[in-house]
């Protein structure tokens, strides 16, 4: 009798209580009186005469995950009103009703509180199965364990994340979206984690399998589909990398402009919203995509638009796929547009006393209108790498050095040279060159694109690490910024370079160090870090945010945007199978992980 009658209970108490506030819940109380008297006889005929939870009125307790709660002043409100036997067995009403299952949330965001620990089945019977699944589908060939594939697909040497415990328990090469459609069902139906994997060069983490799980590979996927030249639109699958897709648009006199690294592949691209040198001129990834096939967590496919290069067709879901890191949906084909080369390019560098100086050119070049392809700074200690690494043909100057390229008619670059020419000495220019030729063109720009590289060439030996961060402000903000970044890098001792796409605001900063310097160095990032977003700027202006920056999001953005992103993603994935932790997390931090503010 007592089950079936808690039964009744637990049905009309618990959906009152989640639905309302405390006047609906004392209405709702008044209508089971009934209920509560005939369940108060059956405890005085049983003798069970005990307090709801064992606590006393006075201490205030948490709510436990996903269970009814009373609150304390519910609780004290009940008993003052009613008899206590009364109140107890209302109590008990509730704490029965609370037994079950919660209704889902009408909230329009996800604390980190309320989400639940993600529930993945990787056990090694499972994964057997999902991998005879899988085979069966792509075929043995296109499916690998081997030991270095493994490591390379979890992490990178040029990756600010160094934890390296996590891996995929093996690798798929899928060809086409279907194939990508048919895995994604069987690691749903299994609630296998996966974790989305292009050109291998991002740098926070991005592709790290926190969870284990499989790795989907989209190497098999690497084709030009259909360019439309008079509809200035090319259709390309996630492997292309983007130095392929020039040399190819190059035969047609045509370009896309995002350069992120060498290497990088439009999949990696699209997820982490890259940009590059040519961002300054030509916008971001954003500004370059038109459409997206996206395989979903269940297996469904969707395709974001078509191919208009405007549409205001609903919601702009090609938007919301740019810079998830794939943690919403697995890209299998998109629609890029595409522009005509320009008709000359020119290279030119210049050198400056101080960053203060060369700072101050670029916000003069901007302040003018200037329309240069692209402004770099590179600090002389970066250009101290590059001299040293040999991996330029000219030895250079090492101070803090300009390098800007321009593009249009030969009119055109000729007369913005000039006018850079004579902003650049004002700002007190030790030197100033420019390309005469194509070939001088490229040995100027490649200094330039080595620089990561020529840092990671001056590690003392294996065991030292690169942190690469980047931050972005208002472009009036950045001498500021990068001054003061400067400063604390020179205090630190540590080999730390400075390197930025400073027409858009946005600059990085690449440090060497060990294990006995992490603290140390992960102090300078941080601060940076902070004052970025203390200028009103981003934690991240093109790297993402992958692991290493998942903290800072509250700081910039406020906890609820971040929290309507977990909802968000909880919409799209609700088991957290695609690349879960990243972007922000999906469990609570251990003590101490989190660097205070
Ligand atoms: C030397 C060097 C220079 C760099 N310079 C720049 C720069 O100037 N500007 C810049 O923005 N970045 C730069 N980067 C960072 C990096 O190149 C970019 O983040 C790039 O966009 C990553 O692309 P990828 O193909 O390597 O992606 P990956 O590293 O393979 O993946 C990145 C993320 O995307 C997800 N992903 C991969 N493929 C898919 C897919 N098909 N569908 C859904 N999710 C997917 C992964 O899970 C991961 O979260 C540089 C890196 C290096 C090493």
């Amino acid at each position: 009798m007592l089950s079936l009658f808690s039964l009744v209970c637990q049905r009309s108490v618990a959906q009152t209580v989640r639905r309302s506030p405390l006047l609906l819940y004392q209405q709702k109380c008044r209508r089971i009186a009934p209920a509560q008297s005939r369940l108060r006889k059956v405890i005085s005929e049983n003798g069970k005469n005990t307090p709801f939870n064992g606590q006393s009125n006075n201490k205030k307790t948490e709510p436990p995950l996903n269970s009814l709660w009373v609150p304390q002043e519910l609780q004290s409100s009940i008993i003052g009103k009613s008899n206590s036997t009364a109140a107890v067995a209302s109590l008990i009403c509730l704490y029965l009703g609370s037994l079950i299952p919660n209704q889902p949330s009408t909230s329009s965001t996800l604390p980190l509180a309320q989400s639940s620990e993600p529930q993945h089945n990787t056990s090694r019977s499972n994964l057997q199965g999902a991998m005879i699944d899988i085979v069966a589908i792509v075929g043995d060939e296109n499916v690998s364990m081997a030991e270095d594939e493994l490591i390379s697909h979890s992490n990178s040497a040029w990756s600010t994340y160094t934890q390296n415990d996590s891996r995929p328990c093996f690798i798929v090469f899928p060809s086409s979206t279907e194939e990508v459609s048919a895995i994604m069902k069987i690691c749903h139906r299994r609630k296998v984690p996966v974790t989305g994997y292009s050109g291998g060069t991002s740098l926070e983490g991005h592709y790290t399998p926190t969870r284990g799980g499989i790795c989907i590979d989209f190497a098999n996927m690497s084709k030009i589909i259909e360019l439309h030249e008079k509809d200035l639109d090319v259709v390309v699958q996630p492997a292309l990398g983007w130095e392929v897709l020039n040399e190819q648009l190059a035969k047609s006199n045509l370009f896309f402009p995002p350069d992120p690294g060498p290497g990088a592949q439009i999949g990696g691209m699209v997820a982490t919203g890259c940009s590059g040198t040519n961002a300054y001129r030509y916008g971001t990834m954003k500004d370059w995509v038109l459409s997206l096939t996206v395989v979903l967590a269940d297996g469904t496919v969707i395709k974001t638009r078509q191919r208009p290069q405007k549409s205001s067709a609903g919601y702009d879901l090609t938007k919301l796929f740019i810079g998830s890191e794939g943690t919403l949906g697995l890209i299998t084909e998109a629609v890029l547009k595409v522009t005509q080369l320009p008709q000359t390019t020119s290279v030119a560098v210049a050198s400056f006393p101080s960053i203060r100086a060369a700072s101050d050119c670029v916000s003069q070049i901007v302040a003018d209108g200037v329309q240069v392809a692209a402004i770099e700074i590179l600090d002389d200690k970066q250009m101290y790498c590059i001299n040293k690494s040999n991996m330029s043909r000219r030895t250079w100057p090492e101070l803090p050095t300009l390098f800007l390229k321009f593009a249009g008619t030969p009119t055109v670059v000729k007369e913005q040279i000039n006018i850079v020419k004579q902003v650049a000495k004002k700002a007190g220019s030790r030197t100033f060159d420019f390309a005469k030729g194509k070939e001088e063109q490229v040995e100027l720009w490649s200094a330039r694109k080595a620089a990561l590289w020529s840092v990671m060439s001056l590690r003392r030996d294996e065991s030292d690490h690169v942190w690469t961060g980047d931050v972005a402000v208002p472009i009036s903000r950045l001498p500021d910024l990068i001054e003061e970044t400067k400063e604390d890098l020179n205090k630190s001792g540590l080999l730390g370079t400075i390197l930025g796409h400073v027409g858009d605001g946005n600059f990085h900063v690449t440090i060497v160090y060990n294990d006995n310097e992490r603290e140390l160095t992960e102090r300078i990032v941080h601060r940076m870090v902070k004052r970025a977003v203390e200028m009103e700027g981003t934690v991240t202006g093109e790297h993402g945010v992958g692991l290493v920056k998942r903290d800072y999001l509250p700081h910039e953005l406020g906890q609820s945007t971040v929290d309507a992103m977990r909802q968000m993603k909880r919409a799209f994935d609700p088991l957290c199978l695609l690349n879960c932790d990243k972007i922000f997390r999906m469990v609570q931090p251990q003590k101490g992980e989190v660097v205070e503010w």
